[in-house]
């Protein structure tokens, strides 16, 4: 195949280990168990050491399963080039570990999958500042950056109660001031929105969501978009300033985060990440258009009394979504009529199963305030929107009639 077309998105990740090096006709890449990689002759084996041509050295930096992956990611984000982690929250603590220091402040949105925002809470008591804001408001992120802001982070959609970011307004003010603008894109998924678009220096992705779909594989990735200058970065260490400065901000992250922290993505499970991935398309338009036909049903009867979900035309942002997601995506959330009670509810499901993960095939449901977010407590989960009633729902790919169908009737007491 030529490099020269460009393809769409499912034939290019389709195709995309037979356009590089192709082991012995596999039309998969294999999976690399080695952890050290060998070199016949010693000096191109210092030669890939200090950076001078490309190799493998050892397998806490680098994989050759793991980066057919990361090329993957990359070209899904439009991005220029990837890292993949264990975890989609080690590909977020790795921004503390590899870019912030005592004394930098961060701009969060206080609309946070539950584990970031207590990673955020570690983050502060460290010495890194942060200041919480409803990100739907970019005048709130604007009032919140100081002189020591190094990075505002926001996620697309968040969990569990869908409200969506000012993405694009955000990332013109980032643009602006020169604030590396980092987006959690795992709730939209490359498919539905490309980060990059509005500006984003950052992307994180949760490969353990969508994009490996199956929840078989934990995975996390970071995409370097190309939009930010890393040579105005303050916090790049000399040694990395000699790359050029496209290069500074990954090369240091692969140190610190993947070398020095050790938060690598395995070969087995970044080769049931990116068979998944094959698929992602296919199975966000199915997920989506069953997430949309869900909070319709669920929105239209008395004995629900919200529904949260972006794509319906009552969503405060829905006008976002319509300008920059391709749909409203896959996770909604609702509450039951007072007099009904949640968990005999979920317990009247028959396909639906109460579990936590999200962008799994099945559709999964959970109570919110008793299980994901009960750590945090009453008061912060009231500051983030969240009912103690509230019902989660990751949709899957069943068929749509099967899903509606049983979430109308548990409705019937
Ligand atoms: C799940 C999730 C994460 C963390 O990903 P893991 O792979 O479970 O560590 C981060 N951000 C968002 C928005 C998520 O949904």
């Amino acid at each position: 195949m030529s490099d020269k077309k460009s393809y769409g998105f499912t034939t290019t990740i389709l195709h995309n280990d037979r356009r590089k090096t192709i082991e012995q006709g596999s039309l998969h890449k294999p999976v690399h168990t080695s952890v050290a990689f060998g070199y016949a002759d010693a000096r191109q084996l210092a030669s890939v050491f200090q950076g001078k041509e490309p190799g493998f050295r050892y397998g806490r930096q680098g994989n050759p399963t793991v980066s057919a992956l990361e090329d993957k990611i990359s070209k899904m984000e439009d991005g220029v080039a990837t890292l993949c982690f264990g975890t989609g929250m080690a590909a977020i603590g790795a921004l503390f570990q590899a870019l912030l220091r005592a004394g930098d402040q961060i701009v969060s949105s206080s609309f946070l999958f539950g584990n970031t925002n207590s990673l955020w809470q570690t983050v502060a008591v460290q010495g890194v500042d942060v200041a919480f804001v409803d990100a739907t408001d970019v005048a709130q992120v604007e009032a919140a950056i100081t002189d020591s802001t190094r990075m505002v982070f926001v996620e697309t959609i968040a969990n569990p109660r869908t409200q969506v970011a000012d993405l694009a307004r955000i990332g013109e003010l980032c643009r602006a001031r020169g604030i590396l603008y980092v987006v959690d894109n795992t709730m939209t998924t490359p498919w539905l929105f490309r980060p990059r678009d509005v500006h984003a220096g950052l992307v994180v992705n949760s490969l353990t969501k969508s994009i490996g779909g199956h929840g078989i594989a934990l995975g996390g990735a970071l995409t370097d978009t190309g939009r930010f200058d890393w040579s105005a970065y303050p916090n790049i260490a000399q040694n990395f300033r000699k790359q050029a400065s496209a290069a500074q901000g990954m090369a240091q992250l692969r140190a610190k985060a993947l070398r020095d922290f050790g938060a690598a993505l395995g070969p087995e499970a970044a080769h049931h990440i990116a068979v998944g991935a094959e698929t992602l398309a296919l199975r966000m338009e199915r997920t989506c258009a069953n997430a949309l036909a869900l909070a319709t049903m669920l929105e239209a009867d008395d004995r629900v009394s919200a529904v949260h979900y972006p794509g319906l035309a009552s969503h405060p942002q829905n006008g976002i979504v319509k300008d920059l997601f391709r749909s409203g995506g896959s996770l909604l959330s609702f509450e039951l009529r007072e007099d009904i009670d949640p968990f005999d509810y979920l317990n009247r499901l028959k396909l639906a199963i109460p579990a936590s993960n999200l962008g799994d095939n099945r559709t999964l449901v959970i109570p919110v305030a008793h299980t994901i977010f009960f750590e945090m407590g009453a008061e912060r989960r009231a500051s983030m929107g969240i009912a103690e009633g509230l019902i989660r729902v990751s949709v899957g790919i069943e068929d749509t009639d099967d899903l509606v169908g049983d979430f109308r009737q548990a409705l019937d007491v």
